[in-house]
């Protein structure tokens, strides 16, 4: 399942395939994945108009959709594989008509083709299936970028204000650059066992089931603990740690088989054993999700 990492991929992959390129045509294959917005009214906002620049908040991901009357007053084409999680807002922002949203559900990914060339998924791994495309921007350039889920809990529309969107959805700060002061507040006030506090997206945006595990994993913490009954020592070390996890991920573009071999996503099978020092690892639902621990190592 998409996390914050996987969304900045995508975030980045969106950046490098689809912006500034004139959207000739979007083929809509599955009309249900759109939310709030209609097949007809997509067409409009998107054919002749270009994306100029993403924005996201833990695991989602928007697109400024600027008309063809806006694009003579466009800057310079943002940098590839930004640092930066927002693009700078253009000049004159009052310009901008409405934003792309795509959030990527349970499998949710993208990928872009050129005629004639192999097919480029986000994550950069071949053996990802090329189906369940639902909805295919045809640019310009012969470029084809392309949102797929296969099991339809993502989905994808227009929205006219960015913030608004955001806020809609009570989202927290951002996981990747939240500071350790609000991180501390947020789990102080939360009633609760720890992991499922960690994955409340209005605690903080985009940490979710995998990487919630391995951050507690990292700091010894047990994913049952009550979450305001951390030390201050605890919660620092758990805000590094999720900070750390995340920040590595997307270093290595959510390419998860490039990732530390003390880290614990590596185990997450029956026969799992805990990296570290080899102990059988339990795994148990905690917040109705499946968690993986060293009842051992985490306490
Ligand atoms: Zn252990």
């Amino acid at each position: 399942m998409p996390e914050l990492p996987e969304v900045e991929t995508f975030r980045r992959f969106t950046e490098q395939y689809a912006l500034q390129v004139p959207v000739a045509d979007v083929r809509v294959l599955k009309p249900k994945i759109l939310e709030h917005t209609s097949e007809a009214d997509l067409r409009q906002a998107l054919i002749g108009s270009v994306l100029t620049r993403t924005r996201r908040v833990g695991k989602h991901l928007l697109a400024q959709i600027d008309p063809p009357s806006a694009q003579c007053s466009q800057a310079s084409t943002p940098p590839i594989n930004s640092p930066l999680i927002n693009t700078p807002p253009d000049a004159n922002p009052a310009q901008a008509s409405q934003w792309l949203f795509l959030h990527f559900g349970m499998t949710g990914y993208l990928s872009y083709q050129r005629e004639g060339q192999t097919i480029v998924n986000a994550y950069g791994n071949p053996a990802l299936p090329q189906a369940h495309i639902r909805v295919q921007l045809v640019l310009a350039d012969g470029g084809l970028f392309n949102f797929h889920e296969q099991r339809m809990f993502g989905k994808l529309g227009l929205t006219a204000d960015a913030d608004r969107y955001f806020q809609a959805r009570k989202l927290g700060p951002d996981a990747l650059t939240v500071g350790p002061g609000t991180f501390v507040n947020a789990l102080k006030k939360r009633k609760g066992q720890l992991k499922p506090a960690l994955m409340d997206q209005s605690l903080v945006a985009g940490v979710g089931n995998v990487y919630a595990d391995e951050a507690l994993y990292q700091c010894g913490l047990h994913p049952g603990r009550s979450a305001s009954g951390l030390s201050l020592k605890e919660v620092t070390a758990l805000h590094q740690q999720v900070v750390d996890v995340l920040q590595r991920t997307v270093d290595v573009a959510a390419d998860r088989t490039r990732l530390p071999a003390h880290y614990m996503l590596h185990q997450r099978h029956p026969k799992a054993v805990c990296p570290k020092a080899g102990h059988p690892l339990q795994i148990e639902p905690f917040g109705g999700r499946t968690t993986y621990f060293c009842p051992i190592c985490q306490s």
